[in-house]
């Protein structure tokens, strides 16, 4: 399932780099675009897309699709189990939730 968040990821980084190019710096996605920059990421649609699709977790080591689109980084996603059976992968760094069915 994490496999899917990586196109909604890059998207979403479309999103932010769209925002900021016509100066609504303060969404979300903008703010997640200057984070990664400042970072010394380069975070343009083609470097996003490419990382989108060479997302690959592994399982048992599942890596932040957030984290990964927008700054290239592997950062380890920690599970909790939620209520009727759910789970729920977190981000400690970005703060991304992504609930695993
Ligand atoms: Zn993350």
């Amino acid at each position: 399932m994490l496999l899917h968040q990586a196109p909604l990821e890059f998207a979403r980084a479309v999103y932010g780099i769209n925002d900021r190019a016509s100066g609504r710096v303060g969404t979300m996605a903008a703010q997640d675009v200057a984070r990664a920059e400042g970072m010394g990421v380069l975070v343009t649609r083609e470097r996003v897309q490419q990382r989108a699709r060479s997302y690959l977790p592994m399982e048992g080591r599942e890596h932040c699709p957030r984290c990964w689109v927008f700054a290239s980084t592997r950062t380890p996603l920690s599970f909790q189990r939620m209520e009727e059976g759910h789970e729920l992968a977190r981000c400690s760094s970005c703060g991304a939730e992504y609930p695993n069915p």
